[in-house]
């Protein structure tokens, strides 16, 4: 038999989870915030509760998915959470985590924090590619292994509750700086190139230069920031004044890319023209 757990919000992805975990033939008890949404899902063989803490009661796994930290806050006010394993799938910071781990604890509570590494599509479909960086209490996420892998792959980075936001937050970062050269590269063309065959190129080249990851990677643990470049910081730093050049003559704004080449140009400035890029990693440290 599968185990019991209840699950509040039922949002896109709380939604999706709720599915993955009905459809797997686990008893699932929700509740949402706006009640309407928990419809459909009861029509699908879940049961709802009338208010966060009734459904808190009803099991033992407890697995929050909502808007954000202050929204957990909101619904976990009036529920009794002692003896219970609370796993918060909602995206925070890392100190956000560590603070929801001694909060949990305070009130009796085992903690398990999650960073989910999907869209909601992806959820409950094999080989999907969806999974979710878990941290904090082994014991939960061992007592829970089997049902916390139905709706997405597992990876469990560590005891520290902060691992699993720390992991999810820096890819979302990564991709962020993604987002924001490709919004840079069609503001370029848009008016010049076929749009639908210059994503095919967008998404060739990406993935082509994505490896470059380990090469920063090995730079950064030994040290030595000029092994191996193919693409020293001085050829960079003038390329990416074609980069702005280019901007001008499209009448594109600079503003996504130029923070980025401001820091290339500092480093190289600091008599760096040898490296590639891993130098700015140094130059984001805050003091
Ligand atoms: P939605 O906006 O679809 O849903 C938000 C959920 O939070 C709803 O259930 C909403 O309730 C609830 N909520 C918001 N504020 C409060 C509050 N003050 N008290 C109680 N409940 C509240 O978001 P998603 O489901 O997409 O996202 C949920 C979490 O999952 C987020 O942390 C998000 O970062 C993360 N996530 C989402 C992904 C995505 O692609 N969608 C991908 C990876 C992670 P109500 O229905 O009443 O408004």
């Amino acid at each position: 038999d599968k185990s019991p757990l209840s699950l509040l919000g039922l949002g896109a992805m709380g939604g999706a989870l709720a599915r993955a975990w009905l459809a797997a033939g686990h008893p699932l008890i929700v509740w949402n915030r706006t009640a309407g949404r928990a419809e459909a899902l009861a029509r699908e063989g879940a049961r709802v509760a009338a208010t966060a803490a009734e459904a808190v009661a009803a099991s033992d796994l407890v697995v929050v998915c909502l808007l954000d930290h202050a929204s957990v806050d909101d619904a976990l006010a009036g529920a009794d959470l002692s003896g219970k394993d609370l796993v918060d799938l909602t995206t925070g910071t890392p100190e956000e985590a560590r603070a929801r781990a001694r909060w949990a604890e305070e009130r009796g509570a085992r903690f398990l924090d999650g960073g989910v590494m999907a869209v909601p599509p992806m959820i409950g479909v094999p080989g999907s590619g969806a999974y979710v960086f878990y941290s904090g209490s082994r014991e939960v996420f061992e007592a829970h292994a089997g049902t916390l892998a139905v709706p997405a792959d597992t990876a469990y980075v560590g005891e520290d509750p902060g691992l699993a936001a720390l992991h999810d937050v820096a890819l979302l970062s990564a991709m962020t700086g993604m987002f924001a050269g490709v919004a840079h590269a069609f503001a370029l063309v848009r008016e010049e190139i076929p749009l639908k065959g210059f994503a095919d190129l967008v998404v060739g080249w990406l993935g082509a230069m994505a490896p470059y990851a380990y090469g920063m990677a090995e730079h950064l643990d030994s040290g030595d920031y000029t092994k191996n470049v193919t693409s020293n910081l001085a050829m960079m730093v003038r390329g990416n004044a074609t980069l702005l050049r280019t901007a001008e003559e499209q009448k594109v704004s600079p503003e996504l890319i130029a923070p980025f080449t401001t820091l290339m140009e500092r480093r190289l400035a600091d008599g760096h023209a040898d490296e590639g890029t891993t130098g700015v990693v140094d130059l984001l440290r805050v003091p």
